[in-house]
């Protein structure tokens, strides 16, 4: 299975990600999460994308190409993967098609959560994650079951991006009408795109995208 997630910042990429890399076991590729590690490990390319992440804007298509074709390459992919946070540009996914066929692949499908862009405001600003494992949480919609206690680790400090504040989510906003919206007619034309409502609660958005997924398992 090879799977695009698409949608705004907070649509709920990462959180269904996560679900369903356990359910079909393939892995979840976020290139945000990937650029994270590389800031905080403050290598060249960290150097290089902090301010740009900061300021809610894209990397450069040359750095994320040039990181998507080497994480592809990884063994643990084989089994099929889940892109989050790429393509996010129309270079991007013309650069990932190429990618794909010179492999003889192809990705299977690609799935637009949808969300309000007046939704969007408070899932960012309430988002953290557990430090130890990265299980994502919200301050109002997804609360661990012990207050202050990861539920899948047991872990106590939780971290917040830099990036997931009011003032920078107007420029991720639109960043994506502008630069990765129109990528949706590019895997449209390839009759590869389909919505699903991200509007409802996490486990409803969860059923939906099962729903879809298991029709490429059976196929
Ligand atoms: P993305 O990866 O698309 O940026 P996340 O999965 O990190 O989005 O979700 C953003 C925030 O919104 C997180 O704090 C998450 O807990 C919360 N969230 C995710 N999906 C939903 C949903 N369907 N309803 C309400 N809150 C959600
Ligand atoms: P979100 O969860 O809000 O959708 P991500 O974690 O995917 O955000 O990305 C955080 C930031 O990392 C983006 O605002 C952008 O600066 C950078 N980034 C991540 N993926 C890409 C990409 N494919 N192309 C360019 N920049 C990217
Ligand atoms: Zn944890």
């Amino acid at each position: 299975m090879k799977l695009i997630l698409l949608g705004p910042p907070g649509a709920g990429k990462g959180t269904q990600a996560k679900r369903l890399q356990d359910r079909y076991g393939v892995v979840q590729i976020s290139t945000g999460d990937m650029l994270r590690a590389e800031v905080s490990a403050g290598s060249e390319v960290g150097l290089q994308a902090k301010a740009v992440m900061e300021a809610g804007q894209l990397v450069s298509d040359d750095i994320l190409i040039r990181m998507l074709a080497g994480r592809i390459e990884r063994a643990d992919c084989a089994p099929g993967f889940i892109l989050d946070g790429f393509p996010r540009t129309v270079p991007q996914a013309q650069a990932l098609d190429a990618m794909l066929t010179s492999k003889s692949m192809q990705i299977d499908m690609v799935v637009e959560l949808k969300v309000d862009d007046a939704a969007l405001t408070d899932r960012i600003a309430g988002r953290y994650t557990c430090k130890a494992c990265g299980a994502g949480y919200h301050d109002e919609f997804q609360k661990p079951v012990i207050a202050g206690v990861c539920d899948k680790c047991g872990g106590t400090a939780f971290v917040r991006r830099a990036d997931d504040n009011r003032e920078t989510v107007g420029a991720r906003l639109a960043a994506y009408h502008a630069q990765t919206a129109p990528i949706l007619p590019h895997y449209a034309a390839q009759g590869k795109l389909r919505e699903v409502d991200g509007m409802a609660d996490i486990d409803a958005v969860t059923v939906e995208l099962t729903a879809l997924l298991d029709t490429l398992v059976a196929a």
